[in-house]
């Protein structure tokens, strides 16, 4: 049987990297170096590998970001879904999609533009928006 997936983490007070059972996402678990609250609200890089584990795992709605590093708007609307992320703690999850290094994921949503927004629930897409979004409009997208 595979080993458990785990996530790597940035702590957002000190940045050491954290390595986080996808169970253990919903336990609110503290930085292993500074002891602080490790997640607060900051996206999560997942994919194929994790990503269904990670969406089981989510007690609240997700928000995936499909973006790839050559994409301008996509590093562009970056520091948006971090602050839309901070700002919907605790009531989603957002995470975040290399799609060149994702391909099932990127073919399975079909994404032919990036960035896309998707959020999903209970496992299933429920709404989508393509093209770069203001943190407000992500907040709103997240609809929690
Ligand atoms: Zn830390």
């Amino acid at each position: 049987m595979e080993a458990a997936h785990k996530l790597h983490v940035h702590c957002p007070h000190c940045g050491a990297t954290n390595r986080v059972p996808v169970a253990r996402l919903g336990d609110a678990p503290n930085c292993g170096r500074c002891g602080k609250t490790l997640l607060e609200g900051q996206p999560i890089d997942v994919g194929d590998a994790d990503f269904d584990a990670v969406v089981a795992a989510s007690p609240v709605p997700v928000l995936v970001d499909f973006w790839a590093p050559w994409c301008g708007p996509c590093r562009m609307m970056a520091p948006a879904f971090e602050q839309a992320g901070r700002t919907l703690k605790g009531r989603a999850l957002l995470l975040k999609v290399d799609s060149d290094q994702n391909p099932l994921l990127s073919g399975r949503f079909a994404v032919r533009s990036i960035p896309t927004l998707v959020r999903l629930q209970g496992g299933q897409e429920t709404r989508r928006q393509t093209g770069a979004a203001s943190a407000a409009a992500i907040v709103a997208l997240a609809g929690v």
